[in-house]
């Protein structure tokens, strides 16, 4: 009489093994990336190329959304420390469309850094003279974008000389504080 009932228990237990076992079978991982967005990431390929960082992305898919209500540019799901996860990243065109491509490219770095770097938390830090101390922080994608409404005569108006050191912080945090933040 023991045995049905142990083969029943173990029925009901292995069945959640068995569904999620095949759902992961079912889920193949997908690169699906806009044209649009397509050269913010081979960017960031090269950009870690040049750092020493082999990094290859097959499992990434780029999503339009129109505006997100709690006002955020874009959101990475399922940012994991798994590496062969899928990975999701929507970007709303609210923030996109009017962003210069200084922006556009800060942004997606700041989703990849999420999704692909594993940088899974906000980095609040300021540098000396105030700013962002890194594009992974939670508010600012124009850290060392171009000048587009100079009305002060302010020298630092155009900030792309400063991408520099925001990329080598995206790809190590301990990057040091540069020059122009003295
Ligand atoms: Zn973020």
């Amino acid at each position: 009489m023991k045995k049905p009932i142990v083969a029943l228990l173990c029925l009901l237990g292995c069945l959640p093994l068995v569904l999620s076992g095949c759902r992961e079978k079912e889920v193949l991982p997908v690169y699906q990336v806009p044209a649009e967005v397509e050269p913010y990431v081979q960017q960031f390929l090269r950009e870690a190329q040049s750092r020493g960082h082999d990094i290859r992305i097959t499992n990434l898919k780029v999503e339009w959304a129109d505006a997100d209500p709690a006002g955020r540019c874009g959101i990475c799901h399922h940012a994991t420390s798994n590496p062969s996860h899928q990975k999701r990243i929507t970007l709303f065109r609210n923030c996109w469309d009017p962003a210069t491509a200084e922006a556009r490219e800060a942004l997606v770095f700041h989703e990849l850094g999420h999704c692909i770097l594993n940088r899974l938390e906000h980095k609040i830090d300021r540098l000396s003279n105030g700013v962002y101390a890194s594009v992974m922080n939670p508010s600012d994608i124009a850290v060392y974008e171009r000048c587009i409404y100079d009305i002060t005569g302010n020298l630092e108006c155009d900030k792309r000389n400063r991408r520099n050191y925001y990329v080598d912080e995206l790809f190590d945090e301990n990057t040091p504080e540069p020059d122009w933040a003295k």
